[in-house]
Order: C-alpha cells, then structure tokens, then sequence
C-alpha cells in the first residue's frame, strides 16, 4: 500500500506524483524509511482548493440520501481493507497491529454514523408576534474545508472531520501530519473506491508550516478544521486573513481523581489504560492523579505493578502488545525532560523509567510505561501535556483541594473520577472544569456524544450530532404571506 501512495497527491479525483520536495516518512519502530511524500507546492493547494470548490456546486446540492449512502460505502470500503490500512498506520505511527485495526474500524463507524446524520439535517419553524409570517430556520453547508490533522491518531482524526464535512454536505482539503500521510491517502484511496465524486475529497500532504498554513490563508477555503497542539491552534486563530469558521481540538493536560471510596482496582486499571493507551500519545490521557490519602499507598504501588506488566513491542511483530514504539524522537524526548524535571524536583520513581532492553528496541522510539509518585505542581509532568507514557501520582486531604488542584491548568479537554458515592460523583462532576468529565470509566469520547475541549483546549465540537453542526450554517427566511384573494 505504501509504494502505490508513495508521491501522491489526490486533487480532483486524479492522483498525482507531487511536484515539491521529498519527504522521507520513517517507521518509528525501527528507523526505517518507509518511503517519500511530496511537499505539496502552492499551485497544488491552489488546485485542490479549487477542485473542492467545484465540486462542493454539485456535492451540496444532492439529496442528502445520496451523500448517506456513498458515506455508508466508505465505511464498507474502509471496513474492507482494514487489515492493509492497520498496517500501513502501525508501520508510520508505532501502535500495534490490533489497535490500528481498532482504529480503521472506528474510521468505518464514523463514516455510518455521519450517513444516518446527513439525512436528519432538520430545519425549524420560529414563531414571530404576527401570524402572517414565518421564520424558516435551515441549515447549508458551510462550503469548502481545510482538515489539518496530528499524527496519533491517523485515520479517526480525519474521519470525525472528513465525515461530518461530507454528510453536512461539504467537500474537503486533506493535510495529514508528516509523520502519518499514508494512512490519510489510503483514506483518500477509499474514497474514490466507494465513488465519492472528483474533487470532494482532496489530499495535500507537506509540512504544516507551508501546506497546512497555505489552506489556513486561503480565501478559497471557508473553514479550518484542526486537531493538533494548542500553540499551532492559536497560530492558526491568529493567521487567518479572511474571516472563517474554525473548529480547533487541542492539547490537554487532564486529571484523575480517585477518592478514599473508589474501586481500586477499577481505578488502576482505568488509569492504565488511559495513561499509556497509544504510548500515551492521546490529547485526552491522564497525565496526572489525585488520589485520597487513605488509599494512596496501595493505588500507587497496584498502579505501579500494572504498568511493569504492559508488554511494549514492535506493533507489527507483537500485534498484540499494549504499547509500541513512540511516533517519532520528539515526544520520546519530552517524556525524558518531564521525567528528569520530575526526578530532580523530589518525585519518586515506581515504574519504567527507562527504554526497555534487547536489541528488537535499539533502533526505535520506546520507552516503558513510567509512574512517578510523590509529585507536585511544582513539576512539569504535572502542568504540562506530556503526551508520552508517563503519569505522575500525588495525593490529597480534602475533594476540595483535589478539584482546586485538577483544575489548576489552563486546559480544559478531558477529566477523569473514580468514586462508588454518588455524592462525591456530583461534586465533583460539577465543579470539574472540562468539556468531558469520565465516571468510573475512562473512555471520554463516545461517537454519539459531543466531544471538546474549553479553554486553552479548543473551541467547537466532533462527535454526535453536535459534530456535524460545525459544517452547517444557520440561514433564516422569513417570509410574510398574504390573505388570498377571495378569502
Ligand atoms: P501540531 O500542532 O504540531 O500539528 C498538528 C497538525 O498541524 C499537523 O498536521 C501539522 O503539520 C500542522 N501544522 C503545524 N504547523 C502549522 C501551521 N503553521 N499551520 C497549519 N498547520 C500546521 O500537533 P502534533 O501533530 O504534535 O499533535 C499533538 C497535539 O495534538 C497534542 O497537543 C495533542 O493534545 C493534540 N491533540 C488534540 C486532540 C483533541 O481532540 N483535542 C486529539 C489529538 C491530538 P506537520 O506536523 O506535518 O508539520
């Protein structure tokens, strides 16, 4: 699959060797090149753009039935070669076999659930102070967007935007981060299979700085949807030249909170997994734990034997391991500097720590799973996005100071509460303040409900109908009606 996607770029429906530099794309795993992308020259985006611009005449205007049934045939096309898509997204992105397939299949089930969306796009009818008039409320595409996406999660991330855009009615300039541009042209791929028509669906692949900022200032493109760090999010707020609607999921640096009335081991097994899912490399995973006193010596030292038991592997060869190699040197080198700061600030070490041994790790970005106890927001791990598999333990006195604390950030994606009294459950899921607070389980993000972060975390939401609303307009008719004649 790699060799076929190797240069290309897909404007109009026709893929194109790209005319623009070379980019190698490594395997994270083994420091292999796995092949070139091409930087995609501004003449290209200027094609795609226009392409989708095009195409949006036509695309827009079909009956909303004709879109929810080519977005059902994606998710089949999709579902139909997720075993080849798995595998080029664990070759570029380091997860293991098993959990890019998990992922390819979360693609197939965006891409049913927007179908259902697309024909339930209701309008309404307001009532005005005369009778003879009505306010008709309907929804319209917004036009063109500019998906610009990160690399953990290669294929959802489009598909939550590729999805909605489609079933809104929208057509779409693709730029997949350079860490993972095959997975988002085999998307691309199964696009055409399932008969999208030219020029709905576009991908432009290059660095961010030139690509994904040329269809940020493009005036042809009428909405940015961005997932990605909240610094370039806020570079993007600021860079636009026209005025465009903007959706932008960011980082976070979200909290757990385990009170004296938690299951314990419920609680250590969520925060496992959410700690070091993807390697930690999830903008929704704990970074850090509040836990009540009482029973912070046995939460820690239950967590501590939880992540030494992860296995780490190389994702291809172990399709079954709980983590593989990191995306790339960047985050692997930030896991290190939050540890060391962590270290030399008084945390203590309970587990990991360090690159597991053996010669299958030598070449590639590992790491094991590390839990520091003991910390402090005088620490980075504790008040900045790690995204990396480390996670910092600290325990508190009073609900109160663990909220304080919890929301001590300038973020606002995901939070997390375990806790069997339902009391404290509302305290606490009350005063938390994050666009999604999860209750004795960890997986904030369900693809029916509304997903997004507050604060320096985003605006606007994916997920659910409230998905979809971020690629329509309101558009309000009024209309005065009257008497006829005779009457
Ligand atoms: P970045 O913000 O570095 O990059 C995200 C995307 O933006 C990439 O495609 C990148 O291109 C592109 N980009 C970079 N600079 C610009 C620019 N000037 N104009 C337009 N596009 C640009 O994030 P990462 O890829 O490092 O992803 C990790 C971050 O994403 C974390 O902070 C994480 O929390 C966040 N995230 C948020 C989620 C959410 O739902 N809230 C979900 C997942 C991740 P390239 O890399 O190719 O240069």
């Amino acid at each position: 699959m790699i060799q076929d996607l190797a240069d290309q770029l897909l404007i109009d429906g026709v893929w194109r060797r790209g005319a623009g530099a070379r980019i190698p794309v490594e395997n994270p795993a083994t420091g292999e090149i796995l092949g070139h992308i091409a930087a995609a020259t501004s003449a290209e985006v200027n094609d795609a753009v226009a392409a989708a611009r095009r195409a949006f005449r036509t695309w827009s205007c079909l009956a909303p039935v004709v879109r929810a049934k080519a977005l059902h045939r994606l998710g089949e096309c999709v579902a139909g070669e997720a075993d080849a898509m798995a595998r080029t997204m664990t070759l570029e992105q380091g997860k293991p076999l098993n959990e890019a397939k998990g992922e390819i299949l979360k693609l197939a089930e965006a891409c049913h659930f927007y179908a259902e969306e697309a024909v339930r796009i209701h309008g309404e009818i307001v009532p005005n102070t005369t009778t003879d008039i009505d306010s008709l409320v309907v929804r319209e595409p917004i036009g063109v967007v500019g998906a610009i996406t990160p690399w953990n999660y290669p294929a959802e991330l489009i598909g939550w935007k590729l999805c909605a855009a489609l079933a809104a009615g929208c057509t779409i300039v693709i730029k997949p981060a350079e860490l993972t541009p095959f997975t988002a042209l085999a998307i691309a791929a199964m696009a055409q299979k399932a008969g999208i028509p030219p020029g709905v669906v576009n991908v432009v692949t290059g660095a961010g700085a030139q690509v994904g900022q040329a269809l940020v200032e493009h005036p042809g493109v009428d909405k940015i949807a961005f997932t990605g760090s909240s610094a370039v999010g806020l570079h993007i707020q600021r860079s636009c030249r026209t005025i465009k609607r903007l959706s932008l999921e960011l980082g976070g640096n979200c909290p757990m909170i385990v009170t004296a009335t938690a299951g314990l081991d419920a609680a250590v097994k969520g925060a496992v997994r959410r700690s070091f899912r993807n390697m930690g490399q999830i903008c929704i995973a704990i970074n850090r734990i509040y836990v009540a006193r009482q029973v912070a010596v046995d939460f820690v030292s239950a967590l501590g034997a939880a992540a030494d038991a992860l296995v780490v592997g190389n994702g291809i060869e172990r399709p079954d391991a709980d983590v593989g190699a990191m995306a790339s040197a960047a985050p692997l080198a930030k896991t290190k500097e939050h540890l060391t700061d962590a270290l030399a600030k008084g945390a203590r070490l309970v587990a990991g720590g360090s690159a597991p041994e053996g010669e299958a790790f030598s070449r590639g970005y590992f790491f094991r799973p590390t839990v520091l106890a003991d910390c402090t927001h005088a620490m980075k791990v504790m008040t900045e996005e790690t995204f990396g598999p480390l996670v910092g333990v600290m325990a508190f006195d009073r609900l109160d100071d663990a909220i304080k604390l919890a929301n001590d950030t300038p973020y606002g994606l995901a939070s997390y509460v375990y806790a069997r009294d339902m009391g404290e459950v509302r305290y606490l899921s009350s005063r938390l303040d994050y666009g999604n607070v999860a209750v004795n389980n960890v997986d904030a993000g369900i693809m029916n409900a509304p997903y997004g972060g507050r604060k320096q975390s985003g605006v606007g939401y994916e997920h659910g109908r409230e998905g979809m609303l971020e690629y329509l307009n309101f558009k309000h008719i009024r209309i005065r009606y009257d008497e006829p004649a005779g009457t």
